[in-house]
């Protein structure tokens, strides 16, 4: 183990204020929920204090969402909203290195992901959708579809400025205005974006952002003044949204959990599937849905595999989010932790064979070092249970059909990754994969152009590419 400080000039960089305050209505004010304190948790140190909403609160975003919908927003051509969203997406580059650090600082993820990943993709997600604003009538749609009216968002702490922008910029772009809840351990890049939208002048009541806790959450999505609900989040709480909203007329969408299969065939370029099995699991500590968590591989060629694996995953660097050679960055939440490590503990009770990556691990902070399960059997938990964390099961098979078999035993269906020579396996796998996403290949890759979303238990709704913009248009 090793202990680190993290640079002092971070909190500069991050333009890190000692207080934050929610974005209601055009201004930055005090909200009346019981302020909240966001951690570091590469170091347990509290960042900054941050207000809350209350039902209130609540209700006076949702009314000025509707206010700006009505007078402006919704009434103002697409060409217009489009100017808006440009400059947003070219203000989060501009401020990207801000962007980043605080990003790292709030979450734990390695710099070089926020950095490379987070920040890039959320500025290109609203110039992506910016293209949209004035060319909606040729999305096949008919001439002049309209937006939904106000839209009630909610985000997990896994990507959280990335989240805000998947979620806030199709809903721009349509024509809806918002009130988005970001998760309460990571509120802070939402609230510098809210800044962002601020300083791009956009009409008071647009973008509303109110930090809290679920109940806060809970608040906005049975507030009878809220047209659409978009949640990304667990599947435990997507069932009770769903439920809660059965019988009124809000339209929802839910990105929920994932329990991918990564599919390796003996024919592969083992060393690639390498790669993607690490990118696949390791990237943002495993705290991602689309997660390849599940590692099945052909019979033949497991052990050379494995032993690749283990050499690899040996070299990955685990520690200070802030240094750009840090792989594995800090666990989110003390709570998040406890939760992979009685996950993991239970694969050992189950009998799956543990392998830990002998890599040192700061001794402060909430770290987990990457783990390998082998022998593992559909029945363990976990082989059937999100872990959200950088650990890695592997299962085998023998025949093509034995892994199609393997892979859709689950619960969920968000993503799964094929690793083979052969395109016609390639098809016929994807074909009969039940996920929203299929990579080929490669694992993880995203972009604003293609839908993103899930099956069974994973949710419904796409995000991104034309299929996103349905979830946000009367058609
Ligand atoms: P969560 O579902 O507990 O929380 C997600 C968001 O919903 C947070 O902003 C939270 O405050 C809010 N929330 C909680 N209860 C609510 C309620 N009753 N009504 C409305 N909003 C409510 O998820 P989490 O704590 O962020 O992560 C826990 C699990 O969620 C993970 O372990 C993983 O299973 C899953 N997850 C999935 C994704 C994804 O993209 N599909 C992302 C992050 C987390």
């Amino acid at each position: 183990t090793w202990d680190y400080a993290p640079a002092p000039e971070s909190r500069a960089i991050a333009n890190l204020k000692p207080a934050y305050r929610m974005f209601l209505d055009g201004q930055f004010v005090e909200g009346g929920g019981e302020p909240l304190k966001t951690v570091n948790p590469a170091t347990e140190e509290v960042l900054a204090e941050v207000s809350t909403a209350n039902s209130a609160d609540v209700d006076r975003a949702v009314k000025a969402a509707r206010r700006a919908y009505d007078k402006t927003w919704g009434r103002m051509p697409g060409s217009e909203r489009a100017k808006y969203i440009y400059r947003i997406a070219r203000m989060i580059a501009e401020r990207g290195r801000e962007l980043a650090v605080l990003e790292s600082l709030d979450n734990g993820k390695p710099i070089k992901e926020s950095r490379d990943v987070d920040v890039p993709t959320a500025s290109s997600h609203f110039f992506y959708h910016a293209g949209w604003a004035d060319k909606l009538g040729y999305a096949g749609y008919g001439p002049d579809p309209k937006p939904l009216g106000v839209a009630g968002q909610v985000i997990p702490w896994n990507f959280p400025l990335l989240m805000a922008a998947w979620k806030i910029a199709p809903a721009l772009a349509c024509g809806n205005t918002v009130v988005l809840k970001p998760a309460e351990t990571t509120p802070l890049t939402a609230l510098v974006l809210a800044e962002i939208i601020q300083q791009a002048d956009l009409p008071p009541g647009v973008v509303n952002i109110l930090p809290g806790a679920g109940d806060v959450g809970a608040e906005l999505v049975n507030h009878t003044g809220v047209d659409k609900v978009a949640f990304t989040g667990s599947t435990e709480v997507g069932k009770i949204i769903q439920r809660s909203l059965a019988g009124t007329n809000r339209k929802l969408t839910l990105e929920l959990g994932g329990k991918a299969a990564n599919v390796v065939f003996d024919d592969a370029p083992l060393d690639q599937a390498v790669e993607g099995i690490v990118n696949g699991i390791f990237f943002n500590q495993g705290h991602v849905c689309c997660a390849g968590s599940r590692l099945l591989v052909q019979e033949s060629v497991a052990e050379e595999l494995l032993a690749k694996l283990h050499t690899r995953v040996a070299t990955l660097r685990v520690g200070d989010p802030l240094d750009k050679n840090t792989d594995v960055g800090a666990i989110n939440s003390r709570e998040q932790l406890t939760k992979i490590q009685e996950l993991v503990a239970s694969g050992e009770d189950e009998g799956a064979q543990r392998w830990t990556s002998p890599c040192p691990v700061p001794e402060k902070g909430f770290f987990f070092a990457p783990t390998v399960f082998a022998n593992v059997s559909q029945a363990m938990r976990i082989a059937r249970e999100e872990i959200f964390g950088p650990v890695l099961s592997v299962l085998t098979f023998r025949t093509p059909d034995e892994a199609l078999a393997k892979a859709n035993n689950t619960p969920y269906g968000l993503s799964a990754g094929i690793w083979t020579e052969k395109g016609s396996r390639i098809l016929w796998m994807a074909d009969r994969m039940r996920a929203g996403v299929v990579w080929a290949n490669t694992f993880n890759r995203f972009d604003p152009t293609a839908p993103f979303g899930g099956y069974q238990e994973s949710g419904f709704g796409r995000e991104g590419g034309r299929a996103g913009l349905e979830a946000y248009l009367d058609v």
